[in-house]
This record gives C-alpha cells, structure tokens and sequence, in this order.
C-alpha cells in the first residue's frame, strides 16, 4: 500500500493543477473574449479613421487642385503684373520723352513768339513806312498831274496865241478884236457857264475883245424856243453887226455873207458848227474860236488860209512888170545924169525899196511903224560947235530919198538931219525902209 498512496496523492495533485488550469483556460477565454471585444471596437475604429483619412486625402486633393489652381492664377498674375511694370515702364519714358518734347515745344513757341513779334513790329515799321512813301508818292502824282495840266493849259493857250499871232502879222488883226458869235456858241458859252464871256475870250485871244452877233442869228434863236431863252438873252445882250438882210436868213448863210472871203472887217467867228467851220476854213480868212466842254480853242489856221498869207507876201516881194520897166528906165536917166555931173563913183545903184502895208487882197494887214530916228550925231561924240556959219558938217554919205533916187543929188546938202534919217535906204532894195 506505499506506492497507492503516492499515486493517489499525485492523482490528487494532478486533478488539482487541470482545474487550476480549467480556471485558467476559463480566465482566458474570457480574457480572449474582451480582448477580441477590444479588437473589433477598435476594428472599427480604426476602419472609421480610415474612411475619415480617406476623406482628408480626398479634401487634401481638392485643396492641392485648389492650391495648384491658384498658383497658376498667381503666376498668370506675376506675368500680368510684370507686362504691367513693363507697360509702366514704357510708359514712363514715353511720359518722359513727352515731357521733353513739350519742353522743346514751349522753347520752340517762345522763339517762335519772338520771331512773331519782331515780325509783327517790322510789319507795322514796313507798312507805315509803306504809307508814308504812298502819301507821298500820291502827293508827287498829283503834283505831276497838276504840272501836267498846266503845261498843257500853257502850251495851248501858246498854240491859240500863235494862231492869233498869225492872224494878226499876216492879215492885220488888231485889237479890240472883234468876235463874230452864231447861236451855238452863245448856248453853248451859256451852258458850260463860261462867263463873263468877253473875259474868257479875250484870255483866249491875248488881248481886249468886242462880241458880235447879227439880227439873223437873233431871229434864228427866237425860231428854237424856249429851250434856248437863256442864250438868245445873251444874244441879244451883244453889239450887232450889220447885215443887209430884210428877211432873215439861216444863221451860217448870213454870217458868210458879213464875213465874206477876205473879211475885211477882221472879224473872228465863235461857231460850235464844225460843218461850218471846215467850210470856212477853205474859202475865208477868219480864224475860228469854238468851245470844247469848259475849254475854249481857236482853231490852227488852214492851209488855205496860210497858201494866201504867203501869196500876198510873195507878191509883194516881186516887182510887177510895169514896176520892173520903170526901174530900168528911172536908174538909165540916173546914171545918165551922175556920169555928165562925174559926181558917181559907183554904178551899183538901187531903187530905195517900196513896201506895202496892203497885201494882195488890199487889205492893211501890217502896223506901219514910224520910225524915232537920231536927229543929229550924239552930241556926247561931237566936238563943240564954234560958230554959228559952221554948223554945217561935212557928209560924205550920199542919202537915197524914200520914192526916188534921182532927187538926190538935188535934196543933197538941202538938209543933214534927213540925211541922216535916210542912211540906210542907200543900202538900195533890202533896206527895211517902209512908206506908204
Ligand atoms: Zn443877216
């Protein structure tokens, strides 16, 4: 029985440790079952930290895209803003270059706005200057302008003057010169208001003057009316030349009638009828005054009226025949009578000279002049008279009588202070010796 008890007691102890280890297991097993508890909340805890860590990287992603979104926003940005800069920049020295520029221009426009002044005031020297010269230059124009016509009032009023003149050396015209008027010349002295008249004429002649007009002439203006009232007053109011008409003939008729051919009265004629004029022109001496506006005129004389002057003078210089026959005759007897006296000395003799005062047509047509002759020596050159049976002095000079040379061998010695007179008619024919 010493072995039993030994295995019972370990039986004992063996039953003991498996429920010791029952226990144990049991422990564990509820220890698994907390801890595998444990496990599944945790399990799914961490599955939920999961979904939520999904979540974030979804989030995280968004925001990357977000954030990469922005950056490219960001650089699109810079580079806006860096062209900007360059923009500015550009801009900036465009601004500059501008600044500049309008710098230059103000310069320039001062400059310019000098320029402009001195322009201005050398206009303003330039054109007052200019206004001055042209006040003067119409000064001097004027001037010339009146000298002109002053020198063509001269040379007109000397061109009428020779005409007057030629009248008067050539037909003898003499002061007061007498105007013969028609009706025009009165109306039209009328109209143009040329008055006094005789005043104006007689500046126009060079010398006093008498108007005339005739009864026809008269008659003639009372016929027009009362247009010509004015005129025929003036008519009227001249001295009347006399005609012998009983009945009143047209104005021009009557007035050729009075004048006639030679117009041995001297008459100028104041006619506006330029017809009129022509035709007297060609057929009577008379000079003719008319008027042109204000201005009065004579007209030149015409070649009739000159070819006539020269005739007449013409035939007064040459001896006629009968004239030529006498004088051959008259110096034979001279000579003749000289030679048997032997007093001749030289044959050249000539007849003393006879001119007329009448020309062809036989009227007076030149001044006869007497001539104031020295009656004695100059008594300043002479020695003094010493007695009275001396008076007489010696005359070598032969004397020539003014009509005829053979008187004067007896008229010698007869009378020293003709002698003296008749000096130069010794000369023979070009001696200027003048008798009637
Ligand atoms: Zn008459």
């Amino acid at each position: 029985m010493a072995l039993s008890s030994a295995f019972k007691e370990r039986l004992d102890q063996m039953e003991f440790t498996r429920n010791q280890r029952l226990d144990l297991l049991q422990a564990e097993k509820e220890l698994q079952v907390n801890k595998s508890k444990i496990l599944a909340s945790k399990h799914a805890s961490i599955q939920s930290i999961e979904r939520r860590c999904l979540m974030l990287d979804q989030k995280i992603a968004a925001q990357n895209l977000k954030i990469t979104v922005l950056r490219s926003n960001i650089e699109d940005l810079d580079s806006k803003y860096h062209g900007s800069i360059q923009q500015l920049r550009s801009l900036k020295s465009e601004v500059e270059e501008l600044r500049e520029l309008d710098e230059e221009r103000e310069k320039y426009y001062k400059v310019k706005c000098s320029e402009m002044n001195e322009f201005m005031q050398n206009v303003e020297r330039f054109r007052s200057e200019n206004r001055l010269q042209i006040e003067n230059l119409r000064n001097r124009i004027k001037e010339c302008r009146e000298k002109k016509k002053k020198k063509m009032r001269v040379k007109r009023q000397k061109k009428n003057r020779r005409t007057v003149r030629f009248f008067t050396v050539c037909y003898g015209f003499r002061q007061p010169y007498k105007v013969l008027c028609d009706g025009t010349f009165v109306h039209h002295l009328v109209s143009n208001e040329i008055t006094p008249a005789d005043t104006a004429i007689s500046e126009l002649l060079g010398g006093p003057v008498k108007l005339f007009t005739t009864r026809c002439v008269i008659a003639e203006l009372e016929k027009l009316g009362k247009d010509f009232a004015e005129s025929l007053e003036a008519a009227q109011m001249l001295s009347t030349a006399t005609c012998e008409h009983e009945e009143a003939k047209a104005a021009d008729e009557c007035l050729s009638e009075v004048i006639g051919v030679k117009n041995s009265e001297h008459f100028f004629l104041g006619t506006q009828d330029a017809e009129f004029r022509r035709k007297l022109q060609q057929e009577s001496i008379v000079p003719l005054v008319f008027g042109l506006r204000n201005i009065l005129l004579i007209d030149q004389p015409s070649d009739f009226q000159r070819q006539t002057a020269k005739d007449s003078e013409n035939k007064r210089l040459t001896m006629t025949d009968t004239e030529k026959k006498l004088l051959v005759k008259r110096t034979a007897k001279i000579i003749a009578s000289n030679r048997e006296k032997g007093t001749i000395e030289n044959e050249e003799w000539g007849m003393p000279r006879v001119v007329s005062t009448r020309n062809g047509l036989g009227v007076k047509d030149r001044p006869q002049f007497k001539r104031n002759r020295a009656k004695g020596p100059n008594p300043l050159s002479c020695m003094k008279k010493k007695k009275e049976n001396n008076t007489e002095k010696p005359q070598s000079k032969s004397k020539a009588n003014s009509n005829s040379g053979a008187h004067k061998e007896k008229k010698e010695g007869e009378s020293d202070t003709k002698k003296r007179s008749r000096k130069r008619s010794k000369k023979g024919m070009s001696g200027p010796e003048r008798t009637e």
